[in-house]
């Protein structure tokens, strides 16, 4: 299995997961830039948008769908997600307009078609990649606006097989339609993906228990939100059971559903630029886990950043001879 972060924070979310023989199966989770900042990241690492099976669609706030009617009308890639977020998504699309994670209207016409240069980006529209990802001359993807959009339904609570990853959608607490996380499995690998939540219930941590790489809000300082330039509204709302976790609540998930017995990995996620640092963030994470004495070196601690962030790759991490090398 192979994540990468596309983008994590208020401007932007995306993930790519990738899993099977010669990672044939790739899903985005989110699609919260524009297209053409997804296709020139996913260039980056070798994919290409008409690689994609589907968009997973955690909930319909702007920094998570941006680049959705693009993938939608352009590329045709299926949207897997709730149907009463799917219905707020078509609402979205028809009126052109997205509502920001703090409330805001913006619009969908942001997103416009990408302008690269074929000959110099393979990103560009008009181009294609065969299965071995070699370039094909024939310009396959051409705008089909009458084709009806592939959705695929899933919901919050169920799991779907998609290709080679089972991804089971968890509920979420947020002030959105049905956010929900989610928990991809593939060839004896799990991620868990929490962003977006007021606050963490027991059903939340039974899916994050089972993570080897744990993906967590930890959004804000809530001392530093307080002192913030933020109107008071708006701070009431993320510090809300429907807002965003804080580095403390994150720390306390953490510590929930620690695991003696395993290497892993969790990237700090979703951060707020005004109201978080990544040394805050990372700094109480660690400091809250020394406190409860846990074992450092059982889990790698980073922060995604809001442009392209870290890889992790299973195929390679179980190749990696000092991860085995745990203190009984
Ligand atoms: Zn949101
Ligand atoms: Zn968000």
């Amino acid at each position: 299995m192979r994540v990468v972060s596309l983008g994590s924070g208020s401007s932007g979310n995306a993930l790519l997961i990738e899993a099977g023989p010669r990672g044939r199966t790739k899903l985005l989770v989110d699609a919260g830039f524009s297209v053409r900042i997804i296709a020139e990241r996913l260039h980056k690492i070798g994919v290409h948008l008409t690689q994609l099976q589907g968009v997973l669609i955690t909930h319909e706030h702007s920094d998570h769908v941006l680049g959705l009617p693009t993938l939608m009308k352009r590329y045709h890639i299926p949207v897997i997600t709730n149907p009463s977020t799917y219905a707020v998504i078509e609402e979205g699309l028809a009126t052109g307009m997205w509502r920001s994670d703090s409330g805001k209207l913006v619009s969908s016409q942001k997103e416009t078609i990408p302008l690269i240069d074929p000959a110099n980006d393979a990103t560009a529209d008009i181009s294609t990649q065969d299965q071995d990802g070699a370039l094909s001359a024939e310009p396959a993807i051409v705008d089909v606006s009458s084709t009806p959009t592939l959705f695929l339904p899933l919901e919050v609570g169920a799991s779907r097989v998609i290709g080679d990853i089972t991804v089971t959608s968890f509920s979420i607490s947020h002030d959105a339609v049905a956010p929900c996380g989610y928990l991809l499995s593939a060839g004896g690998c799990r991620v868990c993906v929490v962003t977006d939540s007021g606050e963490v219930t027991p059903a939340m941590l039974d899916m994050m228990r089972l993570a080897d790489l744990l993906i967590l809000e930890s959004n804000h300082d809530r001392e530093r939100l307080l002192r913030g330039p933020y109107p008071y509204y708006l701070k009431m709302r993320i510090l809300s059971s429907t807002g965003h976790l804080s580095n403390d609540q994150a720390a306390e998930a953490v510590l929930r559903t620690w695991r003696g017995d395993s290497v892993r990995w969790l990237w700090l996620s979703h951060l707020s630029r005004t109201n978080n640092t990544p040394t805050l963030a990372l700094g109480h994470m660690r400091m809250r886990l020394k406190e409860a004495r846990a074992n450092l070196t059982q889990l790698h601690i980073s922060v995604s950043p809001p442009g392209m962030g870290h890889t992790w790759d299973s195929t390679q991490l179980w190749h990696t001879s000092s991860l085995w090398n745990m203190p009984g």
